[in-house]
């Protein structure tokens, strides 16, 4: 089917299958691309509103033993560099949060042998019973399968404990490319197949949680692997209707192991538009101006997002791997009015919760992002000492400061 055909079934509101994607995808103008991605974005959204949302990016460890190669954010386990942040710290940081408006925590981390589903429980209790109304979004759908692994629990009751503990919403991170061939590719196949991450999804859903979905894409996979991606969520979202947004960032090469050049601007804009026009069955689209940066990030609202993700007070691994966008509420405003749009301030459920805050009561700017620790802070948690240890290194650290 020629460009114009699909082009005018879009228009119409109609469902295109993988061939007709692909021949939009590597066809069409980016400019008609952009025109039909922004008129469904409009029939979703007609009231032109953008929304927004103010959390926390929180990296808990950056200890993993998944090794992934296109990670600049990982420290062996044993490493002089690794880190936990302790519960005290974790509290300051929500402090932090609610200061400048913030009601949630995006807290996801490395993949550490050494901190149990018991700490993970802890932390999550102790957040809920100290700030009661604060959401926890919280273990991309990796960190759950390795905790499955680790507590020799199936995937449904390391969840059903979570969420007993009090995590309200799982992130869509770790989706990478949802193609094995990809995924082994990138080492990150035996941290969660494609299979195992869907999986993890969709007993999310099924224990009744909202969740987000990602793509990192422009590492090593095809135009038609990024195809594929987009098909198995737009299957998944068919079935239990429980993703809320879908959100795209290109793979970010400094410092990480695998190298290569970053995906270009306007390869973000068709991989943008193409999501919103095969994602029929997804609300929300965010703009990703952590990697692209905020004038990428404003035209990807004419690009089929509605979102301008979140006023990221802290963020480690992105800025590991060489981008360092930052903007704060009231820049974050200023492109999407400078747009067209309208601001409004949203929850991780893409509930509408009002106005910028700092146009209803004064609040600190904030013109570059915090980092998960100070550099050089080698502290180890107090607590810690609780929680058993998998690794050698780890054990054996844990009994001297039993000792001590
Ligand atoms: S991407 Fe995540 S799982 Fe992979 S090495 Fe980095 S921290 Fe570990």
């Amino acid at each position: 089917m020629s460009v114009k055909a699909i082009a005018a079934r879009v228009a119409a509101g109609e469902r295109i299958g993988p061939e007709e994607a692909r021949e939009l995808y590597l066809a069409a103008p980016t400019h008609l691309l952009g025109r039909l991605a922004d008129d469904i974005r409009a029939r979703r959204h007609p009231e032109r509103i953008v929304t927004y949302i103010i959390d926390r990016n929180v990296n808990y460890t950056n200890v993993c033993v998944a090794r992934c190669s296109f990670c600049a954010f990982y420290r062996p386990v044993g490493s002089a560099e690794g880190y936990v942040l302790g519960f005290d710290e974790i509290f300051r940081k929500i402090d932090e949060t609610i200061e400048v408006g913030g009601g949630q925590l995006l807290l996801q981390g490395g993949h550490n042998p050494d901190l149990p589903l018991e700490w993970y429980e802890d932390l999550f209790r102790a957040v809920k019973q100290r700030y009661p109304g604060f959401r926890l979004h919280a273990l991309s759908p990796p960190e759950v399968v390795h905790l499955s692994r680790l507590s020799r629990l199936p995937v449904p009751e390391v969840l059903r404990r979570l969420i007993a503990a009090g995590l309200d919403s799982v992130p869509g991170g770790g989706a990478e490319i949802l193609v094995d061939r990809v995924r082994k590719l990138l080492n990150c196949y035996n941290k969660a197949t494609a299979d195992e991450w869907l999986d993890v999804m969709r007993h999310a859903h099924r224990a009744g949680l909202r969740t987000t979905a990602t793509m990192m894409y422009g590492s090593v996979e095809t135009p038609e692997e990024r195809l594929e991606h987009l098909f198995r969520l737009r299957d998944l979202q068919d079935e239990t209707g429980g993703f809320t947004a879908f959100i795209a960032w290109s793979y970010q090469p400094e410092h990480t192991e695998l190298q290569g050049e970053e995906a270009t601007g306007v390869e973000y804009l068709r991989t943008l538009s193409t999501a919103r026009i095969v994602l029929d069955n997804f609300r929300n689209l965010q703009a990703s101006w952590v990697t692209q940066g905020g004038r990428v990030g404003q035209v990807s609202l004419a690009f089929g997002a509605n979102d301008m993700g979140s006023v990221m007070i802290e963020e480690n691994v992105v800025r590991a791997a060489g981008a360092s966008y930052c903007m704060d509420e009231v820049e974050i405003v200023a492109n999407i009015e400078d747009a067209g749009f309208v601001p409004k301030r949203r929850n991780m459920h893409y509930e509408i919760l009002g106005d910028p805050i700092f146009r209803e009561r004064q609040v600190p700017r904030r013109f570059g992002l915090e980092v998960a620790r100070a550099e050089g802070d080698t502290s180890t948690p107090a607590e810690l000492v609780n929680y058993a240890a998998r690794s050698t290194a780890g054990r054996r650290a844990r009994s001297e400061a039993r000792g001590a």
